[in-house]
């Protein structure tokens, strides 16, 4: 199982830590209690996970499976909660620790794991309270029913809109630090993650080609200086647009600096993607942009790099690839040199 969770919620971490810490603090309190009250059974329970919430610190602390070690304490912490419940004839407010639920399902599980757990055991702590009270006592007591179960409904509510908010602002501020704002490519980040991503998923890309290739628009300095930045812009978002049309959806291009871009071909081989890098060449050169009434005639010279052969990380990958496209420079402009 891929864990998501350390990257995209970076704060679970340090929440679960502070959890685990008040359940084996609190545990031991609560357990001293119901000594005190003769609830051995709930006393047992409590100091068991007190000292589980207190052995998995160091794990919470280190684990890259933070996900799956939520879950492992957080489904018997709320296990034990609805045991807790049982006593409720007892002690009513027992009730009140219900509310920790949708919020601690939000903010640690996400929005749809969080719904399901939180929605999973509000509904068993509602039967506990009608075995507890009774329907005629629970009716008969409609005040503080509608309280209980209002305030859940509210708390479930809000903690739902505001991880989902959260999560549609966070996404949205990720896809910016990964875009290109003029070309709407993706950036160098955003390529080193992706790079990343496929050498994990394909375990060290043995069974995988993957081929880089570095573009570089060939004398763009002349066309900025002949027909404006603003010329250069446009010609930079066709090129982009070039580029676009002719991947495929797993590969992944990016605009890598000034008028550099590189792409990352999922998938293929060195001979494919020199095929699909004389492509390239071939539209950039049939297509002039059209800025302002006036034809803009360019080229690209593009080098390229093979996962294996050429180096086994990025960087190694982007020195072979930039030295070709330097030799493809040297060698005359609007060529491909694998
Ligand atoms: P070569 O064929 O050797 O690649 O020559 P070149 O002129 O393309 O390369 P050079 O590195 O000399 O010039 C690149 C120019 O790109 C210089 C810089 O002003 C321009 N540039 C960099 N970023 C942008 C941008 O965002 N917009 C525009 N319009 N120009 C840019
Ligand atoms: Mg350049
Ligand atoms: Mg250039």
């Amino acid at each position: 199982m891929r864990d998501e969770s350390t990257a995209a919620a970076p704060y679970r971490r340090p929440i679960t830590q502070a959890l685990l810490l008040f359940t084996a603090v609190f545990g031991v309190l609560f357990a001293l209690l119901n000594y005190h009250a003769g609830d051995y059974a709930l006393m047992a329970l409590e100091l068991l996970m007190a000292g589980f919430a207190a052995s998995l610190i160091r794990t919470i602390a280190r684990t890259r499976r933070l996900q799956l070690w939520i879950m492992v304490f957080l489904l018997p912490f709320f296990t034990v909660m609805m045991f807790a419940l049982t006593t409720a004839a007892v002690v009513p407010s027992v009730f009140a620790w219900v509310l920790l639920i949708p919020i601690l399902s939000y903010l640690l599980l996400g929005r749809w794991l969080g719904a399901a757990v939180a929605g999973f055991y509000l509904a068993v702590s509602g039967v506990i309270f009608f075995a507890q009270f009774g329907f005629e006592h629970g009716y008969s007591e409609l005040r503080s029913l509608a309280n209980v179960v209002l305030v859940a409904i509210c708390i479930f509510g809000f903690s739902h809109l505001y991880e989902a908010s959260r999560e549609h602002a966070e996404s949205r501020l990720r896809r910016m630090a990964q875009t290109d704002p003029l070309t709407g490519l993706s950036n160098r980040m955003h390529l080193r993650e992706v790079f990343m991503a496929a050498l994990a998923r394909d375990d060290a890309a043995q069974a995988m080609p993957l081929t880089l290739l570095m573009l570089d628009l060939d004398h763009f300095k002349h066309i900025n200086d002949c027909y404006g930045h603003e010329a250069g812009d446009a010609v930079l978002c066709m090129a982009a647009r070039v580029m676009r049309e002719r991947l495929r959806a797993q590969d992944l291009a990016c605009r890598i600096g000034g008028e550099e871009f590189c792409v990352l071909l999922r998938d293929t081989h060195r001979d494919a993607a020199i095929t699909l890098a004389e492509d390239l060449c071939r539209r950039v050169r049939a297509q002039p942009c059209v800025y302002a009434g006036q034809q803009i005639s360019l080229s690209t010279s593009i080098g390229i790099a093979e996962f294996g052969r050429d180096g086994s990380d990025l960087d190694s990958l982007l020195r072979v690839a930039d030295r070709r496209l330097y030799q493809a420079k040297t060698g005359g402009r609007d060529r491909v040199v694998a």
